[in-house]
């Protein structure tokens, strides 16, 4: 690490006292002095004592002296040498603890990650051609020195570019055919080319891009909305706002938001297209050595344009000044464990703050987004059409009741009948069940068990692939047992209801000949493998693909002209109030996918509920009328846009005292204006991993401040360690 040392134990002679924010749970940063003659402030990161530990931390805002005389203060040993926090990052800390009711240390964690990324690494020895020739040349040496160009690359990457051991590339250093050069190991990013022109824009997208462009060179937070249907090229529209950001400021970071892994490969190579350089990445799946590269190179302000899942949010930008949001909708973008936060909703907040530009886009945008657009907090640009005149997909609905799938059988004649034609015309279906594995529920014939987690109420899904039951919710896993764990009798485990993997079953009994692909989140665990399956399906190989929602969104499969939906009403069981939402959603994107080129396409929805207003609404491809009526039912129910929610989880190992607990809790409720406290009562899933869980809902009036009345109700009421208690503003998930 590369530190600068500072003399400890001079605790007496007292200097300023500063306040340090540690990686850690805690609700408040701690009083240090700060050592002789360092000037300190906000933002830099510092080593400091804490209990018996010495541990990375940040300065942060506020004069200190409030928790002891200075003479008993520890002292601050090391200054970091790492590129401070900006202060719209500090005070974004600091607002996000506030709103999500958690600890500014969790929140201060997300941005450091691991103290790891504050370690710079040792450089590297690289190597160029020296132009010198080697006196003994073989082939080995030839093909090294054909694989070494200017640009300084490591013994071991040479070795595998030329197909030899590292040795030749070593034995060509030491006769002076190859010259070592030290190199940074996480290599700065490529500057994206800002001259570099995009495409051709229809009219309505120049439209948007110039109102986006206008706007930044404006300056100044506004929140603006790309409203475009699938296929409409909303990509290459806030690409260009990108741009100007980029161009007005040299030392400006732009920071694009994608919910899905699944679509970060082919994104990042779209944005590579259009600015001639990668961006830099952040996502899940990256190496430790990627991470830090890309976290270091942000804090240093060097990567201009990073593209990244919600957590991107919490990287150290130097100087962000335009977010875009993509497929602002998603669910994805709500964070559940930890600090539970949703990354639209905060990067608007950011923005805000900060004084710079949001961009949202979407083609089905959420509810809160259209009416914060209806009341003029928003602004939109709207793509009504598709690129080069492709048109939206006909939609219809498979009335299940009077055309039900034979004995056995998932798919209804209709939709058989409609795969038949694509395949006869070799053109490509993509039939959609978003559920994984092969069935969803594994029930004893005879004594009627249902096969669950242990200590959970969550079902087992057959996962027939691997011969193994699976717990979507806790990760538990185990061989398919051949006899009924209650009652013992072998062969009686039935499967009830169908995942993807049936539905492929059945696809290849009717299909023999035909090339069927399966992708889920099981059938292709890593991003290659994903990858390697939406290849074959965007180059046209394969003939019907049954997926999950991972080839929902984002895909571009120009063969495809057919959608079924093997199970519209699957998300709208659930007490979820955003449940009709989200199928909307996912039916529009899904469905969307089909006729994106040439030839037209259609969309078949199976459901027992061909008069639910969503499918309705699907079906005349009347979103308006969906929004109107959903609006209409939140407003009645006070629910999100038009009040706020908060949700209290309480799970313990001890169900007496999570009674009490919740007992308490409630009785302990202040009487608000506006406030309705409704529970305690049981989670759907009551238990889980052991944990028994009882929760609360409170609704207030959108006038009300919700994180007020809870910080007063919470502060009331001590909840024994036995409990623990989890605090979801405006939550997304009531499981
Ligand atoms: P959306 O995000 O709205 O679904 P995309 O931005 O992915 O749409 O665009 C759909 C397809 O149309 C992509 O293959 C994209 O490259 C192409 N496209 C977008 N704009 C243009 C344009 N102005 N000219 C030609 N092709 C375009």
């Amino acid at each position: 690490m590369n530190q600068t040392k500072i003399l400890n134990g001079q605790a007496g002679a007292t200097t300023g006292c500063v306040k340090v924010l540690f990686p850690l749970p805690l609700f408040k940063p701690y009083d240090y002095l700060a050592p002789p003659g360092a000037q300190l402030r906000p933002g830099m990161f510092v080593i400091a004592p804490l209990g018996p530990r010495e541990i990375p931390g940040v300065v942060w805002p506020g004069t200190g002296g409030d928790d002891a005389p200075a003479a008993k203060l520890k002292a601050i040993s090391d200054i970091v040498d790492a590129p401070p926090l900006g202060p719209d990052l500090v005070d974004f800390i600091d607002w996000t603890a506030g709103y999500t009711m958690s600890p500014v240390g969790s929140v201060l964690r997300m941005v450091m990650r691991s103290g790891d990324v504050l370690t710079r690494p040792a450089m590297q020895t690289g190597y160029v051609r020296s132009g010198a020739k080697p006196a003994r040349m073989t082939e080995q040496r030839q093909a090294v020195l054909r694989a070494a160009g200017s640009v300084p690359m490591t013994a071991a990457a040479l070795a595998e570019k030329a197909g030899v051991s590292d040795a030749v590339a070593r034995g060509l250093a030491k006769a002076g055919a190859l010259r070592a050069v030290e190199i940074d190991p996480d290599p700065p990013f490529e500057a994206p080319d800002l001259d570099r022109m995009g495409l051709d824009l229809s009219g309505d997208q120049r439209f948007a891009a110039d109102m986006l462009q206008e706007q930044i060179r404006k300056g100044g937070h506004v929140t603006t909305l790309i409203d475009g249907v699938t296929g409409s090229g909303k990509t290459e529209v806030y690409l260009e706002a990108a741009a100007e950001a980029l161009r007005r400021d040299p030392a400006a970071q732009v920071l694009i938001l994608i919910p899905e892994i699944a679509l970060t490969l082919p994104f990042l190579s779209r944005v590579e297209a259009r600015f001639g350089a990668a961006p830099a990445p952040w996502h899940s799946e990256l190496t430790g050595a990627q991470r830090r590269r890309t976290w270091r190179r942000v804090a240093e302000g060097q990567a201009r344009l990073v593209v990244g899942a919600r957590s991107a949010l919490f990287l150290p930008f130097q100087n962000l000044k335009l977010i875009i949001v993509d497929e602002e909708h998603d669910t994805a973008y709500k964070q559940e464990d930890g600090v539970v936060y949703h990354a639209r909703d905060l990067a608007v907040a950011r923005g805000a703050r900060a004084g710079f530009p949001v961009v949202l886009a979407s083609a089905t945008p959420s509810l809160e987004t259209v009416v914060n657009v209806d009341e003029g907090r928003y602004r939109a640009a709207g793509l009504p059409s598709r690129i080069a005149g492709a048109a939206l997909p006909e939609i219809s609905l498979i009335d299940m009741r009077e055309t039900p799938p034979e004995r056995g059988a998932w798919l209804s004649p209709p939709l058989v009948e409609a795969i038949n034609k694509r395949l006869s015309a070799g053109e490509q279906s993509l039939l959609f069940l978003n559920r994984r594995g092969y069935a969803p529920l594994t029930l004893c014939r005879r004594c009627g068990h249902k096969m669950t987690a242990p200590n959970s109420d969550t079902m087992l899904v057959e996962h027939r692939f691997e011969n193994r039951l699976v717990c979507h919710h806790t990760g538990f896993s185990m061989p398919k047992p051949s006899a009924c764990p209650a009652c013992h009798v072998v062969d009686t485990l039935e499967p009830c209801g169908p995942g993807v993997e049936r539905v492929a079953e059945e696809a290849r009994a009717r299909w023999p000949d035909a090339w069927i692909g399966i992708l889920s989140s099981d059938t292709a665990p890593t991003p290659r493998a994903m990858r390697e399956m939406l290849d074959a399906m965007q180059g046209g190989e394969i003939d019907i693909l049954i997926a999950t929602q991972v080839a929902a969104k984002g895909h571009h499969f120009p063969g495809l002209t057919l959608v079924g939906v093997v199970d519209a009403d699957l998300g709208l069981s659930g007490g979820d109030l955003r449940a009709a939402e989200r199928t909307y959603q996912l039916l529009a994107q899904v469905t969307g996918r089909a006729g994106r080129a040439e030839k037209p396409g259609r969309a078949l929805l199976q459901t027992y509920q061909p008069k639910a207003a969503v499918f309705e609404a699907l079906a005349a491809g009347d979103r308006d009328a969906f929004l109107a009526a959903e609006a209409e039912s939140r407003f009645r129910l006070a629910f999100p846009p038009y009040g706020r929610l908060a949700a209290i989880l309480l799970r313990s190992r001890d169900e007496t005292a999570l009674d009490r607990a919740a007992r308490d809790l409630a009785a302990a409720a202040p009487n608000g204006d506006g406030v309705d406290v409704l529970g305690p009562a049981r989670a759907p899933i009551y238990r889980l991993r052991g944990q028994a869980r009882m929760r609360f809902l409170v609704k207030a009036r959108r006038d009300v401040n919700l994180q007020a009345y809870l910080n007063d109700w919470l502060s009331r009421v001590k909840t024994p360690s036995s409990v623990r208690r989890t605090v979801d503003i405006n939550p997304y998930s009531f499981l």
